[in-house]
């Protein structure tokens, strides 16, 4: 019963619509998925409606700030009717729409002729926007050779067009993970690069930590793995697969997480 517990989709910034995500999750023959887009479950009915032999479990992923940071939070299980957590999301779309606008601006005067539609049509009729839709538009144009590029060149930190966003603190997503009924967990913590911040995070209430994922070294697995048995805490993992035209590598199939771990999820999940 393997399980592929992070995954994008044109909710956010990949590249899949649920049904053609599903289909291929069935063919690298996992039997329980869940969909963690970056700040909207815009894509979760209708992947639930799809769901068949193929568990779907409903999940997110937030970014936040802590120490300096950017920390994403994953949250699973959550009830996606919830109001207090559709309100929020509806802040942070907003706010994506302000930033994706400020960072065209930026664009444009730095010469490039690009338009905020065109970043719209990148990033499709529902969900969020993000850099990545950015990048996408600018290969449209000719501007960038990829997405990567787009990044290199002028969206990532530091670059000329980088425009930066109003993080959630931890604390902020945790709690609106957990009173939506979800379970908050530390995505792929290899890529902080600073072990340090894990216990500081876990006193906020982080009740797991994505043990596998695609960027974690054999060593780095393994040690998150010890941790979550000394602090008494839910292991998960995941390919944080974009799908195609996002990122050169499509990592689904290439995380599969063991049977006993989303049964623990599970039982986590039926007591919230
Ligand atoms: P945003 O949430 O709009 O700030 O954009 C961050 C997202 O961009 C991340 O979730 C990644 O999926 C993506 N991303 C970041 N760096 C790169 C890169 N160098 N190439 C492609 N995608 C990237
Ligand atoms: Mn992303
Ligand atoms: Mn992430
Ligand atoms: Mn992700």
């Amino acid at each position: 019963m393997p399980a592929d517990l992070h995954l994008h989709t044109t909710a956010s910034d990949g590249s899949w619509e649920p049904a053609t995500l599903l289909k291929t999750a069935k063919n690298h023959g996992l039997t329980t998925i869940a969909i963690t887009d970056h700040d909207t479950i815009a894509n979760i009915p209708k992947a639930l409606s799809l769901a068949d032999d193929l568990e779907v479990i409903t999940g997110i992923e937030f970014s936040t700030e802590y120490a300096d940071k950017e920390i994403h939070i994953l949250g699973y299980g959550i009830d996606i009717k919830n109001r207090n957590l559709a309100k929020h999301l509806q802040d942070l779309e907003l706010e994506r729409i302000t930033r994706a606008k400020r960072i065209v601006e930026r664009l444009n005067s730095l010469g490039l002729e690009l338009e905020y539609a065109q970043v719209k049509n990148a990033a499709g009729k529902h969900g969020i926007i993000g850099r990545v839709h950015i990048a996408q538009a600018l290969v449209q144009l000719g501007y960038v050779s990829s997405v990567d590029d787009g990044f290199n060149r002028y969206l990532g930190h530091g670059k000329p067009a980088y425009v930066r966003r109003d993080k959630l603190h931890p604390k902020q997503a945790i709690s609106l993970i957990k009173s939506s009924g979800g379970i908050p967990v530390i995505a792929h913590p290899g890529l902080i690069r600073n072990d340090a911040l894990i216990p500081g995070l876990i006193s906020l209430g982080i009740e797991g930590i994505e043990v596998m994922h695609p960027k974690h070294s054999t060593t780095q697995t393994e040690n998150y793995l010890k941790l979550t048995k000394k602090r008494d805490l839910l292991p998960t993992g995941g390919s944080d697969c974009h799908g195609p035209n996002v990122k050169e590598r499509v990592y689904l199939g290439s995380i599969r997480v063991p049977d006993t771990w989303v049964t623990h999820l599970k039982a986590a999940l039926a007591k919230t």
